[in-house]
This record gives structure tokens, C-alpha cells and sequence, in this order.
């Protein structure tokens, strides 16, 4: 049934969206199988959960850090991870750049927009992160490549404003890529997109999409 979800995934997903698998909360055999499928991107939310989960699993698995990522978990998470998706503020993406020269690594991250309706969710506002980039505050980074955006819609039954919320975040990326792109040209992925929503955010612009219930079904907090 895993392996079903994630071959017809990659048959509806236009062939440049990168499928992220989001494995949260689910045992490392379901991981193995969505893998034997030939999923190789998986997103966990949690660092202990993640950190138990490698040593079971191959080598070959690209790890997105997803959640919301305490900064006293910065150091144990770096090497293991291809790509954080969830820095939401200054702090921690310094924090970052800080600990990955020190462990000589570059690390991929995305800026985490909030653009939805919802007092509880992380990120940086639209104008906010516009602000960073038009500031030249990047200039600083010595060991983080900021690869894109990563954005949630508002929780809701109305297509109409995820809609909209995915277009804000695609417009978002356009004006960043005309400041940013001449200093860096790697900046060029769109995350946005989960189990209910992801046509549409494919059809905003999405070029990655996080992908957990549809793959391995309700998660038992
Ligand atoms: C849990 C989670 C997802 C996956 O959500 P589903 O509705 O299960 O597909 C995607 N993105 C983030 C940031 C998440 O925390």
C-alpha cells in the first residue's frame, strides 16, 4: 500500500517536483518500504525521532528537517540532514552558519514563510523576510546556502485561499530571486504542498512537496 501511494505520486508529480516522503511519527519499517519503492527523501519534524530512525535505515536516504528546530538541537542535527526546510528566524539560521564551519560542512536550508491564517505556526512574515534579503543580511553566511522558500497554506476547505496563500508565497520567491539570485544562483526551490493540497501548490509553483498522510496514512500522536 506504501509502495502503491508512492509509485502513483511519482506518476502524478511532474518530473522536476522533488517528492518529500514526511515519515514523522512513522516506524522505520514503513520508511523501508516506502525506500524499497524507490522513495528517496523522507522529512522528519522531530531530533530525537530522526537521530533514532538513521541507524535503522540506508545510508542513501536524504533527510529534510521539517519542523521547528530548537536551537540547542542545531549541532546534534547537522550532519545528518540534506536540507533544513524550517528556519524561521535570524537566530537560528546565524546559528546554523555558525556550527556548520565549525563542523566544516555547508548546509542547505529554506527560509519557512508564514503566510497562513494561523496565530500558532512558525516562520518568518512575507515582509520580513523581503526585509532580510533587501538588507543584505546573507552577506554574512559562510556555511549555509539558502536554496529557496518553504511555506504552509491555512488550514482550511477553501481552495480558494490555499490558493492564494501558495500564490503569495511564489510571489515572495520572485521578488527574493531578483535581489538575491545575482549573489546566489542555487537559490530555486518552492516547498509548499502537503497531503490535501499539493495539486494546487504544484500548479503555484511548488517544486518540492511534503508529502506524509496520503504515503502512510493518519499519524497517532
Ligand atoms: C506533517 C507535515 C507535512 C505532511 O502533512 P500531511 O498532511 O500528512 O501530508 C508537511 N509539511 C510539514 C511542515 C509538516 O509538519
Amino acid at each position: 500500500m506504501i509502495a502503491d501511494e508512492i509509485r502513483k505520486l511519482h506518476e502524478e508529480l511532474p518530473a522536476d517536483v522533488q517528492l518529500v516522503a514526511v515519515s514523522k511519527f512513522h516506524p522505520a519499517e514503513m520508511i523501508r518500504e516506502a525506500y524499497d519503492a524507490g522513495q528517496r527523501y523522507f522529512g522528519e519534524s522531530r531530533v530525537q525521532e530522526l537521530l533514532a530512525k538513521i541507524p535503522l535505515l540506508p545510508d542513501e536516504i536524504r533527510w529534510h528537517f521539517i519542523g521547528h528546530l530548537q536551537t540547542n538541537k542545531v549541532r546534534q542535527l547537522l550532519q545528518h540532514v540534506a536540507m533544513i526546510e524550517s528556519v524561521d528566524s535570524e537566530k537560528l539560521l546565524n546559528l546554523i552558519d555558525v556550527e556548520s564551519c565549525r563542523l566544516g560542512v555547508v548546509t542547505n536550508v529554506l527560509m519557512q514563510v508564514h503566510v497562513a491564517r494561523e496565530e500558532t505556526k512558525f516562520g518568518f512574515l512575507p515582509e520580513e523576510l523581503l526585509e532580510y534579503f533587501k538588507s543584505r543580511k546573507y552577506d554574512t553566511l559562510k556555511a549555509v546556502n539558502i536554496r529557496g522558500l518553504m511555506g504552509m497554506a491555512t488550514n482550511t476547505d477553501d481552495m480558494n485561499t490555499v490558493r492564494a496563500d501558495f500564490r503569495k508565497i511564489h510571489n515572495l520567491f520572485h521578488e527574493i530571486s531578483e535581489i538575491y539570485k545575482p549573489a546566489n544562483p542555487d537559490f530555486n526551490k518552492i516547498s509548499m504542498g502537503m497531503s490535501h493540497d499539493w495539486p494546487i501548490a504544484v500548479e503555484e509553483g511548488a517544486n518540492i512537496v511534503r508529502v506524509g498522510t496520503r504515503i502512510f496514512g493518519e499519524r497517532n500522536y
